[in-house]
């Protein structure tokens, strides 16, 4: 199993093989969802996940392709619009969990009748790094520059955008030529 980098995306690995025994059964997330103190609602883990294991599935609403809301990810050719709790998964530049794209072909899965039998893309959240009891569970969005909005995540090494890290300086850009469109402010008549 290889997983690679998805290049249209930035935000999912994607793999083609079944998710670890042993994750599948702990889906039950050990996750709440509550309040966080600057980016509103957010993931914490109510128990420690060791690096690299699976925290929990993603389910959702699958959406068509090009489908944009706040919370939608890229998933399976379309995208899915998640469900609680992963819907509050808030970004971060320093994240310490991933999206991973499973592709599974387990027997054992339900399949719609009378329909050939094809793998199943399943979408989980793993850990980048061993993570404690009570922290908040972070991805980075890798969004496209043409979507970018400026972060706040209080990382070290912030890129002060949330885009995909290769297009911080196409952000940097964009966002300065906003600034010289602001036109001072006349002073009020005497
Ligand atoms: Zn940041």
């Amino acid at each position: 199993m290889t997983p690679t980098s998805d290049g249209e995306t930035g935000q999912i690995r994607k793999a083609k093989a079944v998710p670890p025994f042993e994750s599948r059964r702990e889906r039950f997330d050990r996750v709440k969802v509550a309040e966080t103190a600057l980016c509103g609602m957010g993931v914490f883990a109510t128990a420690p996940v060791k690096k690299g294991r699976a925290v929990g599935r993603v389910l959702g609403e699958r959406k068509p392709e090009g489908f944009r809301s706040d919370y939608c990810v890229e998933f399976d050719g379309g995208a899915l619009e998640p469900f609680a709790p992963y819907r509050f998964l808030n970004h971060s530049c320093d994240p310490n969990c991933e999206f991973i794209e499973w592709q599974t072909d387990d027997q054992s899965l339900p399949q719609e009748e009378g329909s050939e039998r094809k793998p199943i893309c399943e979408l989980w959240v793993h850990a980048l790094r061993d993570i404690q009891i009570g922290e908040e569970l972070t991805v980075d969005y890798g969004w496209d520059w043409r979507a970018a909005i400026p972060c706040k995540c209080g990382s070290p090494n912030c890129r002060g955008w949330i885009c995909k890290p290769e297009d911080i300086e196409l952000c940097k850009a964009r966002y300065a030529e906003e600034e010289s469109n602001i036109v001072p402010r006349s002073e009020p008549p005497q």
